[in-house]
């Protein structure tokens, strides 16, 4: 089987891991920990960034430290990886679910501007969401497939409104937006993840980042069992969410590689795109304007009328050896998150059983990328 997306450990990764054993330093205190936040804040155009256990960590410790807590509301899109919606539950709060746009299946301003001047109601100086009462309490946009959603004009309908942004940037490292890096959107902190099938890996892992130091420092407080001094004092109720430096021997040593390694995502992406384009019946994953993605995942889009037999193409291709693959089931389709508050999801309903994913690890070799393309094309074409 040609995978989807497996990691690809080319570098100083097992002489770092081997460093860890050596100096003993396998926990979440070491030199790599250090080096790791520092690299991942270059790459993000930021001053500082804070390592945790999981992007889903990052993203729970981030919104607990812009004040997400019980009964809130987040909102977000609806076409997301679960881990979204699982972060403001861990928190308390429930997701309020917004449909993406069209051109690049992130978090449409037009959708949350509509929302927020039709639904909700400012009380004792907090947004309120006027069916349920609910204070909403942050906007995580996610930049699906490592593409920024438009962050320009989320960041200015948030701030009008008075709410804070979080931005679930877990595939994008390595993307930009108007020519500014990630990190650097606008959001009060933004979330990276380094899990297995992410283009760097750490294993497992994340990150924040943000601008302001005050913020980041009650991240990492947080991430620290909110332990105060050097004996055993804690001011609230943290969390222990720092990577180990095992798992950050191996982010530092992907993240040497950043650069060549989302080139490579880029490469394969252009090749299947090129190679598809006079298909009938696909069309391309969508590419803004706005952003350089840093083209995470690659695939296709089935036409409407060719999408009720995607099962059976899924199959063949499968059965060609090829790790073909769905995305994201929408949030308001899965049981936890049914009965979340939402706007009408049209694009979310429509597109979500029509993405279809290829392998795109970035050491797939141009034979098999060849074979995909032909393999594919030939049961498409007849
Ligand atoms: C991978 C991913 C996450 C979760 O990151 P983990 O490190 O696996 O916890 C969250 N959101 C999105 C959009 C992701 O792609």
């Amino acid at each position: 089987m040609i995978p989807l997306a497996t990691p690809n450990l080319c570098g100083n990764e097992a002489r770092y891991l081997q460093e860890c054993v050596e100096t003993t330093f396998v926990s979440t205190v070491g030199p790599f920990v250090n080096r790791f936040e520092a690299m991942v804040a270059g790459a993000a155009g930021t001053e500082q960034a804070v390592a945790t256990a999981s992007g889903t960590a990052g993203l729970h410790l981030a919104l607990t430290a812009v004040g997400v807590g019980h009964g809130d509301l987040v909102v977000m899109p609806a076409l997301t990886f679960v881990a979204t919606a699982n972060a403001a539950a861990q928190c308390g709060a429930r997701p309020w679910l917004l449909d993406v746009d069209r051109e690049s299946w992130t978090l449409d301003p037009a959708r949350l501007q509509q929302v927020f001047a039709r639904e909700t109601t400012v009380r004792d100086g907090v947004l309120v969401h006027a069916a349920t009462g609910a204070r909403v309490a942050a906007v995580v946009p996610v930049y699906t497939l490592g593409t920024p959603a438009d962050m320009d004009a989320i960041v200015e309908i948030a701030g009008t409104y008075g709410v804070p942004v979080v931005a679930d940037a877990a595939a994008a490292l390595g993307a930009t937006y108007r020519g500014r890096p990630v990190g650097r959107l606008g959001a009060a902190l933004s979330m990276f993840s380094f899990n297995g099938n992410k283009t760097v890996t750490a294993g497992g892992g994340g990150a924040v980042t943000g601008s302001s130091p005050e913020l980041l420092g009650l991240a990492r407080h947080l991430s620290t069992t909110a332990r105060v001094g050097a004996d055993y004092d804690h001011d609230r109720s943290g969390f222990n969410y720092r990577l180990t430096n095992l798992q950050a021997a191996v982010g530092c040593a992907q993240m040497e590689n950043l650069d060549r390694l989302v080139a490579a995502k880029r490469r394969i992406r252009a090749r299947y795109d090129e190679s598809f384009a006079d298909l009938p019946g696909v069309s391309p994953f969508p590419q803004p304007g706005w952003a350089e993605s840093a083209c995470w995942f690659s695939g296709f889009v089935l036409d409407p009328g060719r999408a009720e037999g995607m099962a059976a193409l899924r199959e063949a291709w499968r059965a060609a050896s090829i790790d073909v693959r769905p995305f994201w089931k929408p949030m308001h389709l899965q049981a936890p998150y049914r009965d979340s508050p939402r706007g009408e999801l049209p694009v979310s309903d429509d597109i979500w059983r029509r993405i279809v994913t290829l392998p795109c690890s970035t050491h797939l070799s141009g034979d098999e990328q060849a074979y995909v393309i032909d393999t594919i094309r030939r049961s498409l074409q007849g």
